[in-house]
């Protein structure tokens, strides 16, 4: 039976982190912020924001929110940007995607201060993630990612990985981070021929395919570690992940669960990077 990768414990040990980084903050009278621009009423959104919100409390971090109608004009939105980024009491900002479709998501994410762009969504973030300077964030989700091996002891040093999606938002990303740890990396998509195959040859497989237990006991080897990052909601309303979880238990060596792993670990890597964010603007 596999281990239970459980992103409580590796919380735990991040939030310990955070909050010594915040109280140092608060020493030198830095009160670090996160500010969240929120366009509309999208349910997944809200969530995920009551969920950074609690999490930011929990941590001595403030939340300025920034809540703007669906109907709201692009130049609207591009002065609540720019507003943002003038406010030296916000330190990273958490803008929520995808934007309504009559605005130019695009324009809006790159007008946001690479300092204050704590989840990766600027070109100067990618930039840091592809070249390993250190400009902007990466994205909070493959960062926790790399947490959860970091603090399950998992070098990938010489190790074969093998990521399941190649979005901006977590498969190149993750690829990218997993390289930098000495991992050899290999990409799959929906044009993959024979992924199965490609899988089983892994001992990390990360799996950001956003379908529901689309990864099987066919994709499967002993002695992997699987991180599933997929969140999807079954036809009964339960969440799932990407990957089979019972068939990976009896499989491999360590899987996250689906809830309570990735995206628990998310949160914590966001408000992390909001605190980082806040360190370094103060150092300036
Ligand atoms: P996305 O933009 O839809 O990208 C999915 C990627 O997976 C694409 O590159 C696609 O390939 C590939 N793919 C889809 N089906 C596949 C299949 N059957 N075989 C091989 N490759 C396949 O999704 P995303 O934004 O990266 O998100 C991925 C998952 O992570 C979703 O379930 C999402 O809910 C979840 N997520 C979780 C968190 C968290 O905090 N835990 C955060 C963000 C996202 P092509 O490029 O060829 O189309």
């Amino acid at each position: 039976m596999a281990t239970i990768l459980k992103g409580a414990e590796v919380v735990a040990a991040l939030n310990e982190r955070i909050i010594g980084q915040v109280e140092a903050l608060k020493e030198k009278g830095v009160n670090p912020t996160l500010g969240i621009i929120r366009v509309g009423e999208r349910g997944d959104d809200i969530s995920y924001e009551r969920g950074a919100m609690k999490r930011c409390e929990k941590l001595g971090v403030g939340v300025k929110q920034y809540l703007l109608p669906a109907d709201v004009d692009q130049a609207t939105l591009l002065a609540t940007i720019d507003e943002v980024n003038k406010d030296t009491g916000v330190h990273g900002v958490l803008m929520f995607r995808p934007l309504p479709k009559h605005l130019n998501e695009e324009e809006a994410c790159q007008a946001l201060d690479p300092e204050k762009d704590v989840d990766g969504i600027t070109d100067g973030s990618m930039v840091g993630v592809f070249t390993g300077q250190k400009k902007g964030f990466p994205p909070c989700t493959p960062s926790a990612c790399m947490e959860i091996l970091d603090h399950f002891g998992i070098d990938c040093k010489g190790k074969k990985a093998v990521v399941v999606g190649r979005s901006l938002v977590v498969g190149k990303p993750a690829a990218m981070m997993l390289l930098k740890k000495n991992a050899t990396v290999t990409v799959c998509h929906t044009k993959t021929v024979d992924m199965p195959a490609v899988c089983r040859e892994a001992d990390i497989l990360i799996v950001a395919a956003g379908r529901a237990a689309v990864v099987d006991k066919e994709y499967f080897a002993p002695g992997q570690t699987v991180i599933d990052v997929g969140i999807n909601v079954t036809e009964e309303g339960k969440l799932c992940g990407d990957c089979n979880f019972e068939d990976a238990e009896a499989i491999v060596d360590g899987i996250t669960p689906v809830p309570g792993g990735v995206g628990t670990v998310t949160t914590s890597v966001l408000v992390g990077h909001v605190v980082e964010a806040a360190m370094r603007q103060t150092e300036k």
